[in-house]
């Protein structure tokens, strides 16, 4: 079974664990993975873990920033992540990058 055995847009279960540890037995809304009761409280969470991610982006070394980009591309293509925070995630490591870039050049010229 392949990641894309699964697209948006087949119905299928909620991906929400309940506290009991059991997968919710709703469908899940279209193109959504949760159901219409758990979109709301996933959507949050998801927001919430994003905005932490991006608050922590600026003091990431290179390293830590591939590895993200990785789980990012990782989390889009499995279709865990929406693409717009994947996107917002992805401008923001970008940036990042380009501040180091900037870093070492100045570091680079100095030792000349
Ligand atoms: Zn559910």
């Amino acid at each position: 079974m392949t990641l894309e055995a699964q697209p948006y847009g087949i119905a299928r279960e909620c991906a929400h664990i309940l506290p009991s540890g059991n997968r919710c037995a709703q469908f899940a809304r279209k193109h959504q993975p949760f159901c219409r009761a758990h979109a709301g409280v996933h959507r949050r969470q998801q927001n919430e873990e994003v905005w932490n991610v991006i608050q922590s982006i600026p003091e990431m070394d290179l390293v830590t920033l591939t590895a993200l980009l990785q789980d990012t591309i990782v989390n889009l293509r499995a279709k865990t992540m929406p693409p717009l925070h994947a996107e917002t995630v992805t401008a923001h490591i970008l940036t990042r990058l380009e501040s180091i870039e900037g870093t070492l050049e100045e570091v680079l010229i100095a030792s000349e």
